[in-house]
């Protein structure tokens, strides 16, 4: 009411000048951050390209956000379980914060009993985004961390807003007391290990976003060594472990031997089955994680998980128990075999117009390299002369400057019609 039509009437801007405030002291560590997230700046250039070009088509291969129709027999068990709620024998109220057994169950039995894992160590939610929160949450704020440079913004960022770091630097483009562990082509995408710190946290996206690099069994062997030498726990994120095609390449740490001594590992039905909106991922934590006085991890996790969760959608995870049946695994595996088409047309392109191109292959994002030029350039020249929204490598990280990023997901017409603009404009270099 009031305080309101005060507040417009003086100036309608992000941070309005107002008279009344209350007395709580803004928490310093949100403060850190920096002010563009990069999704919301690249949505802002967006609307001022669409603004500037009216008729422009413009593209989208940025954000990384799916496109296809959720498959058919997943859909309809959602539709089931969502229609049984209006009945008495369907009605179900709260569930058990992990998730129901039956889904765990199913979890474990097509991703992990052939690694040693269990239906009790995995912890169903609504999302691994959420997951990495609440992990965060656990930890706490007196842990020290590391990342993968370029990689995934929420690690990061979900640190420095729990107070892990320290503030942003403006030479190096990264925050005090980050570990950044760098992975470029130079070393294969994979960091240099004897080089690094050692840090209570590892976070570790493999398959990478954004680099689209999946690392081989030798090279997490390494990472595992690494962390069991240091006392470390790998927050391993398997967001897109279902794109790997290379079948050397393991798609769960777990499939490397001590890893459940020293890991976790979060994943999502989102690029699985297109459930970025529908919302329902799982986190493993293995009985034998322990902190330094013997304590169970799983302990913790299960109290955050009871505490500030209270159980994933019924109606989401009938979807996600549909998609671990038969049926609905194929139907899976066939989206998922869609994008990796799409990336396969934009890794190609890339490569006959004479771009360095890394990624694509087992996982659903490219990696264009333009060495020299500042990723923000070469994102609006591209956005510029093709219409086509990318996402600047310098948003992951400082060593993702000179790159952009390419998401495969798209309908095919788009990515083909992409591909067009590119070589059109792209060919003659
Ligand atoms: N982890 C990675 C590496 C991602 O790229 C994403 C989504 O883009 C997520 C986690 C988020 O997954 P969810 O939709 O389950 O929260």
């Amino acid at each position: 009411g009031t305080l309101r039509s005060r507040c417009c009437k003086v100036r309608c801007v992000a941070a309005p000048a107002q008279e009344v405030t209350t007395g709580v002291k803004r928490n310093e560590n949100i403060g850190k951050l920096q002010a563009g997230y990069l999704f919301p700046e690249i949505g802002r250039r967006r609307r001022a390209h669409q603004e500037k070009n009216p008729d422009a088509k413009i593209i989208s291969l940025g954000i990384g956000d799916t496109t296809e129709p959720v498959p058919k027999s997943i859909a309809d068990a959602m539709q089931k379980a969502a229609a049984g709620l209006a009945t008495l024998e369907g009605y179900s109220g709260y569930g058990a914060e992990q998730g129901r057994g039956e889904v765990r169950q199913a979890i474990c039995d097509r991703f992990y009993s052939h690694v040693g894992r269990k239906a009790n160590e995995i912890f169903v939610s609504d999302g691994s985004k959420c997951d990495i929160g609440r992990l965060q949450m656990m930890f706490g704020a007196s842990t020290s961390v590391a990342v993968q440079d370029p990689s995934y913004p929420v690690y990061v960022d979900s640190s420095v807003i729990m107070g892990m770091t320290d503030g942003y630097d403006e030479s190096s483009k990264g925050f005090g007391k980050l570990e950044y562990m760098v992975c470029r082509p130079e070393n294969d995408f994979f960091p240099d290990l004897s080089n690094a710190r050692r840090t209570d946290l590892i976070f570790f996206c493999n398959p990478n976003n954004p680099t689209g690099a999946a690392a081989t069994r030798k090279q997490l062997e390494e990472l595992v060594a690494f962390a069991r030498k240091n006392g470390s726990i790998i927050i391993y994120d398997a967001a897109y472990a279902i794109y790997i095609s290379d079948p050397e390449r393991p798609q769960s740490i777990f499939e490397i031997p001590g890893a459940e001594e020293c890991a976790l590992e979060t994943c999502s039905f989102s690029k699985y089955a297109g459930f970025t909106g529908v919302r329902l991922g799982w986190t493993v934590v293995p009985e034998q994680l322990r902190y330094s006085d013997g304590f169970p991890v799983i302990n913790d996790f299960n109290r955050i998980m009871t505490t500030v969760f209270n159980g994933a959608s019924v109606v989401a995870q009938a979807g996600g128990f549909a998609c671990l049946q038969d049926e609905g695994f194929k139907e899976m595996q066939e989206l998922v075999a869609f994008y990796k088409e799409n990336a396969a047309i934009l890794r190609t392109t890339f490569k006959e117009l004479g771009f360095s191109v890394y990624g694509g292959e087992d996982a659903p994002y490219v990696w264009v390299g333009f060495p020299g030029k500042p990723s923000w350039d070469v994102f609006a020249e591209i956005l510029e002369r093709c219409n086509i929204v990318t996402t600047p490598g310098s948003g992951f990280g400082p060593a993702g400057e000179g790159f952009v990023r390419a998401s495969a997901f798209g309908h095919r017409e788009d990515i083909l019609e992409a591909v067009e603009r590119f070589k059109k404009e792209f060919g003659g270099r």
